[in-house]
């Protein structure tokens, strides 16, 4: 077991490119931390700066308790995956995932009693006497997945290793790193730009954007309390809906904020109508998702707001509304009526205006 710690760590590439800025957090001791963030935002670079196989340009790596900047890849007993699993195409799968074992030069029938052993655990014990080339994708991963935790190194980090594979194969193989990982207990980081993949694995998850660090916690910390714009959006599957609002003064027993013509009404008894009304007189923006938005009866005293619906989307699990006020795809979680598909007619027009008052309730929206 073992942790690490970044401190300020910075990686500037010749050429001047700053891909990693003063970046600074810990994946503790077992930890399970996923590096989340779009195509370009340093998550390898700060991968591979904690491997040893890029130079840290500044600020400090230090693996259990030793800062290890300048240690050889080979020293930091680490064991990385990355995302086309490279392997060794003249060895079997046995001589491959035994490799680092030989290499230590351990004893050979231990070797092969654990090469059998994590081979079952991957579900590749049929493979073991086959060579890569006749391997599907999935497989190739699992004998990269084996190779690396043959040895059991104090750190696992892993490049993207799902992304190469097909949906089902992706779940499939999530799950078993999973359970692998963590019955070793080893510190593994693990690096994607999948949200659902963040959100699955990790015991903590980072999410970076221009290297620069934006927010770390707990999958639910980061998806209920975002720490900014950027890492609300990013998280989100279904479409955000983040619109500017202005705080009124509150009245009774309401904070108010307004959407343009529209005004949204946020009982003191909702947690979040403090931090609102802290910005009374100002402007908030205020993150939406569809699946934290229902309809409402007109009676309903919650935090609502009303919208025409311009076009209903079937979605197999549910509907989604397209509402007309800067609003957001909102899911509606009943199945309508089918006429309120069609709108190109007279009678599809009147059933979207009733949905629409009984959505988002209230009164019609002023022509
Ligand atoms: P992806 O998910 O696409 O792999 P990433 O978040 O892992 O992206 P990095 O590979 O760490 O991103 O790259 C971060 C930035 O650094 C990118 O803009 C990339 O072009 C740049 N970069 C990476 N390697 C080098 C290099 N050797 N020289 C110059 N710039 C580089």
């Amino acid at each position: 077991m073992s942790s690490v710690v970044l401190d300020k760590v910075t990686k500037v590439y010749p050429g001047g490119f700053l891909a990693v800025d003063r970046l600074s957090l810990q994946a503790k001791d077992g930890e399970f931390l996923v590096l989340l963030g779009p195509s370009g935002c340093g998550k390898s670079t700060l991968l591979r700066m904690i491997a040893g196989l890029e130079q840290i340009t500044d600020g400090d790596l230090w693996l259990d308790g030793e800062v290890a900047n300048h240690l050889a890849p080979r020293d930091r007993d680490v064991a990385m995956v990355f995302q086309n699993g490279a392997l060794y195409p003249h060895r079997t799968v046995r001589g491959n995932i035994s490799f680092p074992l030989e290499i230590a030069r351990s004893d050979p029938a231990l070797v092969h009693e654990r090469v059998t052993e994590l081979s079952k655990a991957l579900h590749i014990e049929e493979t073991l006497e086959r060579r890569p080339g006749t391997l599907s994708g999935g497989q190739r991963q699992r004998v990269a997945m084996g190779r690396a935790i043959v040895r059991q190194p104090r750190l696992f980090l892993m490049d993207e290793p799902l992304s190469n594979l097909d949906a089902g194969m992706r779940t499939e193989l999530r799950m078993e790193i999973s359970a692998l990982v963590r019955s070793l207990g080893v510190t593994t980081i693990y690096v994607t730009h999948d949200q659902v993949e963040a959100l699955t694995l990790a015991d903590r998850i980072a999410i970076l954007n221009r290297g620069v660090l934006q927010d770390i916690g707990t999958p639910a910390q980061i998806y209920n309390d975002p720490a900014t714009a950027f890492v609300a959006a990013f998280l989100n599957s279904q479409q955000l809906n983040l619109l500017a609002a202005d705080v009124r003064t509150p009245q009774n027993q309401y904070v108010m904020l307004d959407f343009g013509p529209h005004r949204l009404t946020m009982p003191w008894s909702d947690p979040r109508a403090y931090a609102v009304s802290q910005h009374t007189g100002g402007q908030v923006l205020v993150g939406m998702r569809p699946d934290g938005l229902a309809p409402v009866p007109e009676s309903y005293d919650g935090p609502s707001f009303y919208g025409r619906v311009r076009a209903l989307e079937y979605h197999g699990h549910d509907w989604l509304a397209y509402v007309e006020c800067g609003m957001p795809p909102v899911p509606v979680p009943e199945p309508p009526d089918p006429r309120m598909r069609a709108t190109g007619d007279d009678q599809g027009a009147g059933a979207l205006q009733r949905l629409a008052r009984r959505v988002f309730g209230r009164r019609e929206e002023p022509q």
